[in-house]
């Protein structure tokens, strides 16, 4: 296998061992570009679904097992926004957003989480199914930007004093993001049930000092490899490990012979009911925008 590159479309695990601190660091490119073109969003969507793909990168490269699932949807009530779903699987991500073009027209240019998600909850669901284990936590869209939402998702649902950087921007026709997600864990033990966390823990203030120094312009800047941009931050650092990249890459489920056996269970005069005007039932991927079309023949 040729070396994996490390400055775009990919995550890389990092390890500050004797500061008890772990993270990932990921950047996308390619990935973003091919999922924005199944879609036309304006710039503000689009920035935030390539910085809510980003995050789920980051979560998604925290799974143990490789075909762990992550996925994370951002339900809503009142906002531009009444649906953001991004999934990750092994290392395929995929993600959109239903939006309101109106109410959008009235926000800012640079809008808050608020502006865009009104009364917002994110959940973050992790699934590994060789270990049976299914976990999901919920917090309030809070703060100023996803990133901040996602701090106060780990601090809250699984009480880890967590950094998390998140940057997207488009060069030209292209879009770069890239992300940083740095975590405290004391004793080390991932996944063991913890009783106490110190949050006054002097070794964490430090690694989030050094994380949150890290600029918007280096996460997406597609010629500062993500082993270079760790070392930029962490090199004083006794002990700095890196975990073997994760290519990532647009990867979207969507499959004809499931769509036609979901549309089979329908009852007979429901089916007949979404029969247009081409004598076909036509069903659309929300995520990628692929159109099946069904011969209802077929379906009998
Ligand atoms: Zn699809």
């Amino acid at each position: 296998m040729p070396p994996v590159q490390l400055s775009t479309d990919v995550a890389l695990g990092v390890a500050i061992p004797l500061r008890d601190a772990r993270g990932r660091i990921a950047r996308l490119a390619t990935t973003l570009d091919t999922i924005l073109a199944a879609h036309e969003y304006p710039a503000v969507i689009e920035k935030l679904l390539a910085e809510a793909l980003t995050l789920t990168a980051l979560l998604g490269a925290l799974l143990k097992e490789p075909r762990g699932q992550l996925t994370l949807q951002a339900q809503t009530e009142g906002g531009v926004i009444d649906l953001l779903v991004c999934d990750y699987l092994g290392g395929e991500l995929r993600g959109y957003v239903r939006h309101d073009a109106e109410k959008l027209a009235a926000v800012p240019a640079e809008p808050t989480l608020q502006d865009l998600f009104g009364k917002g909850y994110l959940a973050i669901t992790f699934d590994q199914p060789l270990a049976k284990e299914r976990y999901q936590g919920i917090v309030p869209l809070e703060g100023k930007n996803l990133g901040e939402a996602a701090q106060s998702y780990f601090a809250q649902s699984e009480q880890i004093p967590s950094l998390v950087r998140l940057a997207a921007e488009k060069r030209g026709a292209h879009w770069f993001a890239g992300g940083l997600l740095l975590q405290h864990l004391p004793e080390g033990e991932e996944g063991r049930e913890r009783l106490h966390t110190r949050l006054d823990h002097p070794d964490w203030p430090h690694v989030a000092i050094l994380g949150g120094s890290v600029k918007a312009e280096e996460l997406t800047d597609p010629a500062l490899p993500l082993d270079d941009l760790v070392w930029r931050l962490f090199h004083e650092e006794e002990e700095l490990r890196t975990l073997p990249p994760i290519p990532l890459s647009r990867g979207c489920r969507c499959d004809p012979d499931y769509v036609r056996s979901v549309i089979a269970r329908f009852p007979a005069d429901e089916r007949e009911a979404m029969v247009g005007d081409n004598g076909l039932i036509t069903v659309d991927c929300a995520f990628c925008s692929s159109s099946f079309a069904i011969q209802p023949r077929e379906l009998s």
